[in-house]
Order: C-alpha cells, then sequence, then structure tokens
C-alpha cells in the first residue's frame, strides 16, 4: 500500500538490525486517517472471505483490527495480555513470546466472544516470526473458528513469520512488506 510505504520512508525509524519503529503514526501515536484507509484495504481485501469477526492482540493491533472491523461492519476482539494465567475456565488461552519485549505474555480471550460458527479475520501490526499470530491460530483452534484470513499492517519479510503463516495454507495479505533494512534505509519488497 503506497500511502503506508510512504509513511514508513517519511516517519519511521530503523533500530538496529531488524526493528523499525513507528511510534509515532501506529503504536504510540496514532494516525487516525492513515488507520482509516488502512482498515479500508483490508476490507477490500478479504471482502469474500465470509469475515464474522476481526481477532487481534493488544495494544498495538487495536488500532488497525478496529478499523477493518469498522468496514468489514462486524465486531473486533483483541486478546488480553497477562504476566501468567492461572483461573482459565471461561478463557482460550495461548502463551505469546514477545519479539521486542522478549518475554513470554499469556493472552487470553473470553469464550463467549467466540462461536463455532464464526470465521475470523487475525490482524496485527507487525509480521516478525509469527509468534503473535501462532498465539491467535491456537485460541482460534481451540475455539473450533473458521480463519478466513490473516492480515498485516509492516512485515517484514526477511524473518520467519510468513513462511510460518505460508506453511498453514491460510491466505496473508500485508499492507507493506520489507525486505530489508539497508545502512538504517527501508527496501520494500515492491522495490526489489
Ligand atoms: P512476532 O510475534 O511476529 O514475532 O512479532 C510481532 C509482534 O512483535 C508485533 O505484535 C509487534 O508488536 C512486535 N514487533 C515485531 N517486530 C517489530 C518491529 O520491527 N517494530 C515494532 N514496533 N514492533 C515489532
Amino acid at each position: 500500500m503506497k500511502l503506508l510505504e510512504d509513511k514508513i520512508k517519511t516517519d519511521g525509524t530503523v533500530l538496529g538490525e531488524d526493528v523499525l519503529k513507528v511510534d509515532n503514526f501506529l503504536n504510540h501515536q496514532v494516525d487516525p486517517k492513515l488507520m482509516d484507509a488502512m482498515g479500508a484495504e483490508f476490507a477490500r481485501l478479504f471482502a469474500d472471505a465470509g469475515i464474522t469477526k476481526v481477532l487481534t492482540v493488544e495494544s498495538s493491533g487495536i488500532a488497525p483490527a478496529l478499523m477493518a472491523a469498522l468496514h468489514l461492519n462486524v465486531p473486533m476482539i483483541f486478546a488480553r495480555k497477562h504476566k501468567s494465567l492461572t483461573l482459565t475456565d471461561n478463557l482460550y488461552t495461548a502463551r505469546v513470546y514477545s519479539y521486542t519485549k522478549q518475554v513470554n505474555n499469556d493472552i487470553s480471550i473470553d469464550k463467549r466472544f467466540l462461536n463455532e460458527d464464526d470465521t475470523v479475520l487475525i490482524i496485527d501490526d507487525f509480521l516478525a516470526n509469527g509468534q503473535a499470530v501462532q498465539g491467535l491460530l491456537e485460541i482460534a483452534k481451540v475455539a473450533n473458528v473458521k480463519v478466513g484470513g490473516i492480515g498485516i499492517v509492516i512485515e517484514k519479510s526477511f524473518q520467519k513469520g510468513r513462511k510460518m503463516i505460508e506453511d498453514t495454507g491460510i491466505r496473508v495479505e500485508s499492507l507493506a512488506r520489507i525486505a530489508a533494512f539497508e545502512n538504517g534505509e527501508v527496501k520494500f519488497v515492491s522495490e526489489s
């Protein structure tokens, strides 16, 4: 998506070898018009997938997931993060290793919000090694819901997550795909 790629070029900062900082428009300060455009694009891409709910993980998935849900006219559910969970009777849970914080979080969704006739669209802000998406896929499996697709705002195509999803056979659409960071500059797959 050109609008997003341009925004990453002008406002994103490469940190170290493999992290992109986008806290001025995506995951701390949020650009609502860009979120709205991204939500519309996800809705267009998955218009024929029969989506009944959008799933994400708090907190940085919420803004794009909410806009996708608005354009698809379905509810959005965000999995909550906990340090560790003890009482899990009413919850679907999965353990997720956080790429940026390097700690394990247990994520959970209340069982009331997923039904066997649901088809979900999983949305996240970044795809790195695929741990967050994997956690949501585990929950979807246990909840016995269909996964109609996975929508990613920024995919780092040089990391493992893309392949992990492709191996599941589930359709994945990323609005920006980063091929590499070269001398602090972002190179998109579309440019190479
Ligand atoms: P994964 O679970 O795919 O390994 O990593 C995805 C999660 O880690 C995302 O939910 C995101 O919060 C965080 N993340 C991964 N890579 C980056 C990055 O380059 N920049 C930022 N800001 N967050 C990232």
